[in-house]
């Protein structure tokens, strides 16, 4: 690149290194002409989408923030940081994977309690409460009845074969049409 001080096209490099946990290239320059040095940080350009807030306003993504709103919601539980930082990694994976220009906070949110739903349950609960607690209280409801139900199906799969031919249903419809029947004691 060409000198910031005195516009000369060529400089070189004295040093490169990896900053910011490898996620950035920090090169010495020095100008051929001048002899200035300044420094270049080289970082891939990941364009995230804007965020649209509910009332109407747009703000630049904010990485940071979303992780603070993830380690909020998972504050005291028993996750380890690497897999928060994994998360925060799939969920601008699938923002950027929108391929909008903007996308509604509220989406993020949702992305949001799609991880915590899986990284740990009363996570989600305190994320979905707040999160969701102005916009649609039943919504939210819903939302952990079905976790409560998601829950109790998953122990009950493995005895699925033991509860085979046990259907309540048939039972008390057969008894129904016994006493219908009446006659059925002789
Ligand atoms: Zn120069």
């Amino acid at each position: 690149m060409h000198c910031p001080f005195c516009g000369h096209e060529e400089t070189k490099v004295n040093d490169s290194r990896l900053a910011a946990e490898g996620r950035q290239i920090r090169r010495r320059r020095e100008c051929l002409a001048c002899g200035e040095r300044f420094t270049t940080f080289e970082t891939a350009e990941l364009v995230m989408p804007l965020v649209v807030k509910s009332h109407g306003s747009r703000e630049p993504f904010d990485e940071q923030k979303l992780r603070s709103g993830l380690f909020k919601a998972l504050q005291k539980r028993p996750v380890e940081q690497e897999r928060v930082e994994s998360a925060v990694t799939r969920i601008m994976q699938r923002l950027r994977g929108l391929g909008e220009r903007e996308v509604r906070s509220r989406q993020i949110g949702e992305f949001v309690m799609d991880e915590l739903r899986h990284l740990d349950e009363v996570a989600y609960v305190r994320f979905a409460s707040v999160y969701r607690s102005f916009q649609d209280v039943e919504a939210f409801r819903s939302e952990v009845e079905k976790l409560r139900s998601n829950r109790k199906r998953e122990p009950l799969a493995g005895q699925l074969s033991l509860l085979s031919g046990e259907d309540p249903a048939s039972k008390k419809s057969g008894r129904t049409s016994k006493t219908s029947k009446g006659g059925d004691g002789e």
